[in-house]
């Protein structure tokens, strides 16, 4: 009775959220000034977030909480929901080819591999839906979110630590020069790099950010600086990459230029954090590359503003996903063309599998892309959607403007709406998916499954091989097929969303196709100094 009672309150106070935040909605908060302007923007971020974790966690409500879990419960419940997508895509991309080979065949054939098609895909998000169900109810969600938070606030201490020295004129430094001919998303990559290896060297990252391409003034002057007391890149002894144990100041390079090269690059992580980030994430590189960002990407007051502003002026709400698609330059170069209904095919299964849990009032997405005429598209070819996006920002995006301050507003606006979706559907051929989905990361437990790429798996520019371990030995049935014992190590090159991936058997020097499902990752890590002063 007890519990019927606080349930009754909590639906209570739920509708004075929906009602407050209605009333806000309707004030207009530019006729406000400084921090009359803040406090409201403030308030009614926090409204909405109360909205949303009321809508997510109805089930915990129920649930004793429980210690903690031990790590191959937590790695066989995520093997298990991999897995599953895994059978489906085995036996979905089977029964597209039959499809196509269907001409002529009576109607008996065609309806039952359509009737295979629908119900084994319903049966499928049933099995995903139920699978998610377990890590509500299992009684370690209040475990997740408390190691979560304890984890990131160790290494963030870590990096303030790292980053101010108690003396600027005497402390050993990394010189980071954010000047790398690429995109945004691309240099991101190259200030994470940077700190990684300052973090494993134990040195002070200084970026040198003066005339960077896409804002003259400098990194500052978007970002807050990476220190609070230590900017300055001279010192008494200066030398390139690697420089010696006395060498004050080292110059680092660009990863693709950098010999030789230590042991704390892509994709490997912390040693002394192993343990704990194995059993807490699905993709332990995922979170520590979101680490970095979450520190690097402090945004200045201005900054601050102007992303809240268009949060606010977007209407931005959840459920959302967020679509990104890149064309331009990057299509028949980097990567292959994917039409917009390939993504919103999958924007559908999200929500089909959504609408298990909760009731969805409206289908809504976040929209980025360097294409304008991308967004026009997708509207008129999707009127039941909501389709939150700029066609403005694209046009900045255009390589005739793209190194420009409105172009730079515009990237830093798109990776945030994307990187705060609920599940986002792009390509990892492109950097600012692969940016937006390491940020996802620090705002839950475990993302490491809130996407779908319709191109590469995960990766880090100038990454070292990534490894599986094959888990169940594997006998070719077809030509192209890779033989497996079990424990062989496996480069992985790629996923082709079939059932099967394409790598490399160390062992037998095979290149070719293995059934995806037959591996599990293996996490790199190395000594990285502890910093054992840093007490939690
Ligand atoms: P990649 O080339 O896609 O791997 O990513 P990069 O970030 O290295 O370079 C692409 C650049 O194109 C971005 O940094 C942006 O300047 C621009 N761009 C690409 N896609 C978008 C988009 O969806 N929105 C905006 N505003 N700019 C984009």
């Amino acid at each position: 009775e007890r519990l019927a009672r606080a349930l009754e309150d909590l639906e209570a106070l739920r509708k004075q959220n929906k009602e407050l935040e209605e009333i806000f909605r309707d004030i207009k908060v530019d006729s406000f000034k400084g921090d009359q302007k803040e406090a409201i923007e403030n308030f009614q971020s926090r409204l909405t977030k109360a909205e949303h974790v009321y809508n997510t966690n109805q089930n915990a409500l129920f649930v004793s909480p429980k210690e903690e879990p031990n790590s191959q419960y937590e790695l066989l419940r995520r093997r298990i929901s991999t897995n599953t997508k895994e059978f489906w895509y085995f036996v979905h991309s089977g029964l597209l080819d039959l499809q196509k080979k269907t001409n002529g065949m009576s109607s008996d054939v065609v309806n039952t591999i359509n009737h295979l098609m629908t119900l084994g895909g319903e049966h499928e998000r049933s099995l995903l839906h139920d699978i998610h169900q377990i890590e509500e109810v299992d009684g370690y969600a209040a475990w997740r979110e408390r190691e979560s938070k304890n984890l990131s606030d160790l290494v963030q201490m870590r990096f303030e630590h790292l980053q101010n020295p108690p003396d600027c004129t005497t402390a050993r430094k990394l010189v980071c020069s954010l000047n790398k001919g690429c995109g945004y998303g691309c240099q991101l990559h190259h200030v994470v790099y940077c700190f990684m290896v300052a973090y494993g060297t134990k040195r002070t990252l200084i970026l040198k950010s003066k005339g960077w391409r896409y804002h003259k003034p400098g990194w500052e002057d978007i970002f807050q600086p990476l220190s609070k007391n230590c900017l300055d890149p001279t010192g008494e002894s200066t030398s390139n990459w690697p420089g010696n144990a006395q060498t004050q100041v080292v110059n680092l390079p660009i990863i693709d230029s950098l010999t030789p090269r230590p042991p704390f690059l892509p994709l490997t992580i912390p040693e002394d954090l192993a343990p704990r980030l194995i059993r807490l994430h699905g993709d332990p590189i995922v979170w520590w590359v979101g680490q970095i960002l979450k520190y690097l990407l402090k945004p200045q007051k201005k900054t601050a503003a102007t992303i809240q502003e268009a949060v606010n002026n977007l209407g931005f709400k959840h459920p959302i996903v967020g679509v990104h698609i890149r064309r331009t330059d990057k299509v028949g170069t980097e990567a292959a063309l994917h039409r917009v209904d390939e993504y919103m095919t999958w924007v559908d299964d999200y929500y089909n599998q959504l609408e298990l849990k909760q009731k969805v009032d409206k289908r809504r997405i976040y929209l980025a892309s360097d294409e304008p005429k991308v967004i026009k598209e997708t509207q008129s070819k999707y009127p039941h959607y909501e389709i939150l996006g700029d066609p403005s920002i694209s046009k900045t995006a255009a390589l005739s403007s793209r190194y420009s301050d409105s172009s730079l507003i515009g990237i830093i606006l798109d990776i945030h709406m994307l990187s705060m979706s609920d599940y986002l559907v792009c390509t990892f051929s492109s950097q600012v998916c692969r940016v937006a989905y390491e940020i996802m990361q620090t705002y839950y437990p475990d993302a490491y499954d809130r996407f779908k790429s319709l191109d590469d798996i995960y990766y880090y520019g100038g990454q070292n091989p990534h490894n599986v371990i094959a888990a169940l030995p594997h006998k070719p049935l077809k030509n192209g097929e890779m033989t497996i014992s079990e424990g062989d190590i496996i480069g992985v090159a790629g996923n082709h969303w079939n059932g099967f991936s394409k790598g490399h058997n160390l062992r037998t020097n095979q290149i070719a196709l293995y059934p995806s499902f037959k591996v599990k990752n293996k996490i790199e890590t190395a000594k990285f100094p502890t910093y054992s002063e840093i007490t939690q």
